[in-house]
C-alpha cells in the first residue's frame, strides 16, 4: 500500500530497566493467590484446547457486563452491551472496521493518545486533527464547532486523556453526542482512576445509541499481558463489530484468564486507590519543584516544561528510569509506581535538570 510506504512501525522503547515508568501499566503485579488462580483455570482450558474457544465470549462478556454495573451504578448493561477483543486497540480497530474505512473520517483532539489517529488511518479512514484548549481541557464551544466544521463519521474522546491525564467534563460529551452525525467512542482506558465526582460515559449509554465506551484490562486490572479490551454500546453497534471481527479472536486461555482475573477484581482494583494517592503526592512534588504539571485523573503525570526534553529524558534514562516522550514538545509523562519507583524518579529528575 503507497500510503504505508515510509511509516514506522509503533515502537515506544521497551527496554530492560530498573524502573519503567513508560507505558501506564500497573505496578503491582497479581498476587500469589491470583497466580495460581490463573494457573488453575488455564489447566481447566488446557485439555480442550483442541476446540476453538466460545467466538462469542457470552460467559467472558457476561462477567464483563457485571464488573461494570458493580463499578458504575445505573448503567444496567447486559451481557448483549458488551464486546471484548485482544486489547482495546483492537476494539477500535473493530470500530473503524465497522464504522470508518474509505470515504469516512474521523476526528480526534491532539494532544491524545497516538493509536487513533494511526488506527484509523490504517483502516482506510481520513483523519481530522482537532485541538484541546491551552490547559488540555476540552471546552463543549470548541469540540462542538469541530465536529459541526468536519461532520465526522466518528469522534474520539479520551477521558482521562493520555498523555495529559484530563478528564472531560460531562457537557462537552453531551454535546459531542447532540451534534455528531456518526459515532462517538468515548475511550475510558484509565476510568477506573479517576478522582471522586468525576462521571463515567457509561451512564449516558441508555439514552445514546451512537456512543461507544472503551475501557481495557491493561491499566487498573494489572492484566496489560492478557491483551483483553472491551467496550460497552448498543447491541445493534455489536451487531456492527461482528460483521469485521475475526472469527475466534479471543483465545480460550485469553477469556480464561480475563474471567479469573475479575473473579478477583476486588483484590486488584485494590492497588488503585494506592495509586490515586501516590498520582496525587507526585503532581504536587512536582509542583512544588517549580514544574507545570496537567491535572491527572489518571495513573501517569504529563510535566514540563523543558527547552530540551530528549536530553532529560536520556538522562533519566542513564540512571535507570525510563519515562516517555511524548505529547506537547516541551513534556514528559511519567507513569505513576510503587513508592520505591517514585523515590527513584524524584532523585534521577533532580539530578538530570
Ligand atoms: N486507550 C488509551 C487511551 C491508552 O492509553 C491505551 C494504552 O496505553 C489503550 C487505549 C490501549 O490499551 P490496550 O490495547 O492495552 O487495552
Amino acid at each position: 500500500r503507497d500510503d504505508l510506504r515510509g511509516r514506522e512501525p509503533y515502537g515506544a522503547p521497551q527496554l530492560d530497566v530498573p524502573y519503567a515508568l513508560n507505558t501506564n501499566e500497573n505496578p503491582y503485579p497479581p498476587s500469589e493467590a491470583l497466580v495460581k488462580a490463573i494457573g488453575e483455570a488455564v489447566r481447566d482450558v488446557a485439555g480442550s484446547l483442541n476446540r476453538y474457544p466460545d467466538r462469542d465470549a457470552v460467559a467472558l462478556r457476561s462477567d464483563l457486563a457485571a464488573f461494570l454495573n458493580r463499578d458504575t451504578p445505573g448503567a444496567g448493561l447486559s451481557w448483549r452491551q458488551v464486546w471484548a477483543a485482544n486489547g482495546s486497540n483492537e476494539i477500535i480497530q473493530q470500530i473503524l472496521q465497522a464504522f470508518g474505512g474509505a470515504g469516512r473520517t474521523a476526528l480526534g483532539f491532539e494532544p491524545s493518545y497516538s493509536m487513533h489517529p494511526i488506527i484509523t488511518s490504517v483502516s482506510g479512514t481520513a483523519w481530522i486533527n482537532a485541538h484541546r484548549d491551552e490547559d488540555f481541557g476540552l471546552e463543549a464551544e470548541r469540540a462542538v464547532a469541530a465536529v459541526e466544521e468536519h461532520r465526522p463519521d466518528v469522534v474520539f474522546l479520551t477521558s482521562p486523556n493520555n498523555p495529559t491525564g484530563t478528564a472531560l467534563p460531562f457537557s462537552t460529551i453531551e454535546a459531542v453526542l447532540s451534534v455528531t452525525p456518526g459515532m462517538v467512542v468515548v475511550d475510558e482506558a484509565y476510568a477506573e482512576f479517576r478522582r471522586a465526582g468525576v462521571p463515567s460515559a457509561l451512564t449516558l449509554l441508555p439514552r445514546n445509541p451512537r456512543l461507544i465506551v472503551t475501557r481495557t484490562m491493561s491499566k487498573a486490572f494489572a492484566m496489560a499481558g492478557t491483551r483483553l479490551g472491551y467496550l460497552a454500546a448498543d447491541p445493534a453497534v455489536i451487531d456492527a463489530l461482528l460483521l469485521v471481527r475475526l472469527p475466534y479472536h479471543l483465545s480460550a486461555v485469553t477469556q480464561a484468564v480475563a474471567r479469573t482475573a475479575m473473579a478477583h477484581g476486588a483484590e486488584l482494583l485494590g492497588s488503585v486507590d494506592a495509586l490515586r494517592v501516590a498520582r496525587d503526592d507526585l503532581v504536587a512534588w512536582l509542583r512544588a519543584e517549580g514544574h507545570q504539571v496537567a491535572d491527572s485523573d489518571a495513573n501517569f503525570v504529563l510535566f514540563g516544561r523543558f527547552a530540551d526534553r530528549r536530553r532529560v529524558w536520556q538522562s533519566m534514562l542513564d540512571r535507570g528510569v525510563l519515562i516517555r516522550e511524548v505529547g506537547p514538545p516541551e513534556w514528559l509523562r511519567v507513569s505513576v509506581g510503587t513508592p520505591e519507583e517514585m523515590a527513584a524518579f524524584r532523585t534521577a529528575l533532580k539530578e538530570s535538570l
